[in-house]
């Protein structure tokens, strides 16, 4: 069992505070049926830290190698995962910028007392699943409609053969 992570957000940034470890693919929530069961352990960190601007921040990273189905042959299809994400703390919405102020796309978190980490830790593993993955047609257990493209038509070649009256 992956152990419960609950931590008080802005005092984590504060303190500048860390931790690792995995989550395996079956102490996921959300993502575990969208996911084959040959997904690996997915390591991740947060760290926190009070920027020179002083705001307080969270910074996420996950890696580790998933599985997601292949949409034309339902087989596993293995895929990398290297998620690095960055929240910037506030302690209500009304201190997050409208997105047109935002010219650098910040992602915001309301501080919590009370904030569960795995939970943030699958929206980002949810968010960084492709929509429609497909394997390459050669590595695919689909093979293409073996090839589309026939050789010419020989009889073609002969409309275009105009007759010359002499
Ligand atoms: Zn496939």
């Amino acid at each position: 069992m992956t152990a419960q992570h609950i931590i008080n957000s802005l005092e984590f940034a504060r303190k500048s505070l860390e931790i690792r470890d995995t989550i395996a693919h079956s102490d996921l929530q959300r993502a575990k049926d969208l996911l084959k069961q040959e997904t690996e352990s997915l390591n991740w960190r947060l760290t926190g830290e009070i920027g020179l601007d002083k705001k307080a921040r969270l910074h996420l990273i996950v890696t580790g190698n998933v599985a997601v189905p292949c949409q034309r042959c339902l087989e596993p299809m293995m895929m990398a995962l290297d998620i690095k994400s960055e929240f910037i703390l506030v302690n209500d919405e009304s201190e997050i910028p409208p997105e047109e102020d935002d010219v650098e796309d910040h992602d915001y978190l309301i501080a919590e007392a009370e904030m569960d980490l795995l939970q943030l830790v699958e929206d980002e593993i949810l968010l960084a699943l492709p929509y429609a993955p497909k394997h390459e047609i050669n590595d695919c257990a689909v093979k293409a409609e073996v090839n589309e493209l026939k050789a010419p038509n020989p009889f073609a070649v002969l409309r275009d053969f105009k007759v010359v009256k002499s």
